[in-house]
């Protein structure tokens, strides 16, 4: 996992650990660093702090022993990583949910994405977590477009013995995210999951139909849901969601298989909104809880 990022920094740390560098040298390690953070999937802005916050702290030091810049460079990208992911801020879902259930009130979660990111299959995989954590869960299903959607969810939501509220397709959205709404409320379901619509080549309605559902049923937790395989699309996807639809955190999947490493970053950077969780696997087990300081030592070592 994510093997490209973590010999981004080995590497770095190496070269500054095995000579004392001249300002010239600084300049050539800190630039083969950016390309590697490039090629890692790591966004352009991302890729500037971190390279800035090492520039301030390289030239500034005046450390003789090279192993202490090795040392002053894990801590600085340490510290880097560990300030995007907290600006981002932390979703206490559980507790959150608990809190709305001593209401008497449904958590209504909408999932928001496009086709192929993995949504369906978290949706699924979110609504077992919830259920393992002693929660009653219904889904709506509010992909009303794509052919097979409803077909889809129901054979997942069926393994995990969770009923799904759904109408005919091309039905409004909106109106079956709100027989969700008074399905969980009448039968006293403590969460309500929205499951949306993703296509891709009309942006414009997309967006437009999330804004209603949102409108109509207020949710109380919006999660995007980005492949970290999708490299920029991914990032893009999410600040495209982020100007129209606000959303609250994030989920990534499919990051048992990146190689690269660069999604999770890049997206808490350019939305400012946290990870909440990672896809790991395409079982309903495999929604794992993300957790910055465990994210950090994996890249550091
Ligand atoms: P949707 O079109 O966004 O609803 O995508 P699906 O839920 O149908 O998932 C697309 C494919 O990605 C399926 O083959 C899933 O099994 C697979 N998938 C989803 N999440 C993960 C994950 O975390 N890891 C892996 N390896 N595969 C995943």
């Amino acid at each position: 996992m994510f093997e490209k990022l973590r010999q981004a920094f080995s590497s770095l740390t190496k070269v500054v650990s095995e000579k004392k560098l001249s300002e010239r040298d600084i300049d050539d390690v800190l630039f083969n660093f950016q390309l590697t953070l490039l090629e890692s999937d790591v966004a352009q802005e991302v890729v500037e702090k971190l390279t800035n916050d090492l520039r301030t702290q390289l030239t500034g030091a005046s450390i003789e022993r090279s192993k202490d810049v090795g040392d002053l460079v894990q801590t600085r990208l340490r510290d880097s990583i560990l300030e995007v992911f907290k600006k981002a801020g932390s979703v206490d879902i559980l507790e959150r949910i608990e809190t709305s259930k001593k209401k008497g009130e449904p958590f209504v979660v909408l999932f928001l994405g496009i086709n192929g990111t993995g949504k369906t299959t978290t949706v699924a995989k979110f609504t077992y977590f919830l259920k393992q954590n002693g929660f009653s869960v219904v889904i709506a299903a509010g992909d009303t477009h794509r052919a097979g959607a409803i077909e889809q969810l129901t054979q997942h939501a069926d393994r995990i013995s969770v009923r799904v509220i759904a109408q005919r397709y091309g039905a409004d959205p909106a109106a079956v995210a709100r027989d969700g709404v008074l399905y969980a409320k009448s039968h006293h379901i403590d969460v309500l999951i929205v499951d949306t619509a993703g296509r891709m080549q009309t942006n414009q309605n997309l967006m437009e139909e999330m804004g209603k559902i949102v409108r109509v049923v207020s949710p109380n937790l919006k999660i995007f849901i980005g492949d970290s395989l999708a490299g920029n699309d991914a990032i893009s996807q999410a600040q495209m969601f982020r100007k129209y639809t606000d959303f609250d955190g994030a989920i990534l999947t499919k990051a048992d298989a990146d190689t690269k490493g660069g999604a999770a970053l890049s997206i808490a950077y350019v939305t400012e909104r946290p990870i909440m969780f990672l896809g790991v696997g395409q079982e309903f087990k495999d929604l794992r809880k993300f957790d910055p300081t465990a994210f950090v030592d994996l890249l550091l070592g």
